[in-house]
């Protein structure tokens, strides 16, 4: 099973950054209101000279601080060896792609093309549809699909983490 999952020294790093962090949510583990997240005006760590409006995204941070192509709303910590212009085209074409019974040429060559800039290796293209399956399905992932049921299964001993604290702060 594929798993472009940042290392967990990388994932820690992140985290660490996160709990140290004025707008995570010490509660829910996330990052400000869940899932909600809210509109903010950022007065540090910003390299503009203007006082800048960010939208922290809501999200459970144990799990998205794993994710390759996350990165934090504050600029706090960043997407892993990939531009947010790379980031941007990769998700229009999973867009393009994604429920296509059947890919081209070019779409074929353009996905494993992104999986050797993943891997830093080269990719043999495959024509095995579980194999494209999958790597479209993690593809979504890294890209911040996290209530994909995918994603819920492989995190599932995480989100019972979190239940767990939602459930004790209801008490
Ligand atoms: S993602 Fe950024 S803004 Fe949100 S809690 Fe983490 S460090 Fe703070």
């Amino acid at each position: 099973m594929l798993n472009f999952n940042v290392l967990p020294k990388i994932r820690n790093e992140r985290f660490n950054i996160c709990k140290s962090c004025k707008f995570f949510n010490g509660t829910f583990g996330t990052c400000g209101t869940p899932i909600i997240g809210e509109y903010i005006e950022l007065d540090e760590n910003t390299k503009k000279h203007y006082k800048e409006k960010i939208q922290l995204c809501g999200c459970v941070m144990r799990i998205k601080t794993k994710l390759r192509f996350a990165s934090c709303p504050a600029h706090k910590w960043s997407a892993e060896n990939f531009s947010a212009n790379e980031i941007r085209q990769l998700t229009d074409f999973v867009k393009s792609i994604d429920g296509k019974s059947k890919l081209d040429a070019d779409q074929l060559r353009t996905l494993f093309n992104w999986k050797s800039k993943i891997t830093n290796k080269p990719e043999q293209i495959s024509q095995c549809g579980s194999c494209i399956r999958d790597l479209i399905t993690e593809l979504k992932k890294q890209l911040g699909d996290i209530y994909n049921p995918d994603l819920l299964k492989s995190e599932a001993h995480e989100l019972e983490i979190q239940m767990q604290s939602l459930i004790r702060s209801k008490k």
